[in-house]
């Protein structure tokens, strides 16, 4: 079976507050969100066996587990233009500032996520990787055992336990925050489905300038009454 309540986050199930913005979520958190891509990332990984032959995919795998586990990594606020990225590395002239040998590739926040030029650093992935592994929070007894349990339950099974573990997530959950928008009363309902009767549209529109007429109710064919022959009045 696999799991989804509407209003209820996708990944925890706790029940979602209403959402004022047209722009609503599927999940409680952050953290929540980034857990279910995780997943979603883990469950292909070991399907293609890359998580067992390509240590950067099983690292990735790992790291990105710990930062939505403690609450998310900010990545849309770590994000740089393209002019600061160029920046960082004109000031280093390429090299990494770590150990000063191996070519600099990827753009480090120093301290936090400043996205000021002071805060920044190039290195080379062998000394960014040690120092997100110095930095990464040791972990504690319980998330370990959420680790554990999340790999026992959503990962290592073959359906997926919950809908948005699945490979079809980012397509359903397009239609699953819209039906969420409707519940919200966010977009009115579409009303093109619905058949106009005659006596529904005013006589100006379906007859020109012959208002005084009594209608009689008919389905419109192609916007006209089929049965003009049924109204009342001067035609
Ligand atoms: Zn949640
Ligand atoms: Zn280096
Ligand atoms: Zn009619």
């Amino acid at each position: 079976m696999t799991a989804f309540t509407p209003d209820h986050c996708a990944n925890c199930d706790a029940a979602l507050p209403f959402q004022p913005s047209k722009n609503v979520t599927l999940y409680c958190t952050e953290g929540c969100r980034q857990t279910a891509k995780v997943i979603r990332k883990a469950r292909v990984a070991m399907a293609n066996g890359k998580f067992f032959t390509n240590p950067d995919v099983r690292y990735g795998v790992q790291i990105a587990l710990a930062h939505a586990l403690a609450g998310g990594y900010a990545g849309k606020a770590r994000r740089l233009p393209p002019e600061v990225k160029q920046a960082v590395r004109d000031q280093a002239d390429g090299v990494c500032e770590q150990c000063q040998e191996q070519l600099g590739t990827e753009i480090d926040h120093i301290d936090g996520d400043s996205p000021e030029l002071p805060n920044l650093q190039l290195l080379c992935a062998r000394c960014h990787r040690a120092k997100t592994d110095l930095r990464m929070p040791p972990a504690t007894p319980e998330s370990r055992t959420r680790i554990e349990e999340l790999w026992t339950m959503r990962v290592l099974v073959s359906e997926p336990a919950r809908l948005c573990d699945s490979e079809e997530w980012n397509d359903m959950s397009t239609r699953l925050k819209q039906e969420r928008r409707l519940r919200l009363g966010h977009v009115p309902k579409k009303s093109h489905h619905k058949i106009l009767t005659c006596e529904e549209v005013t006589g100006t529109a379906v007859f020109g300038s012959l208002v005084a007429l009594t209608l009689c109710g008919t389905p419109l064919r192609d916007g006209v009454c089929p049965t003009p022959e049924r109204h009342q009045g001067d035609a």
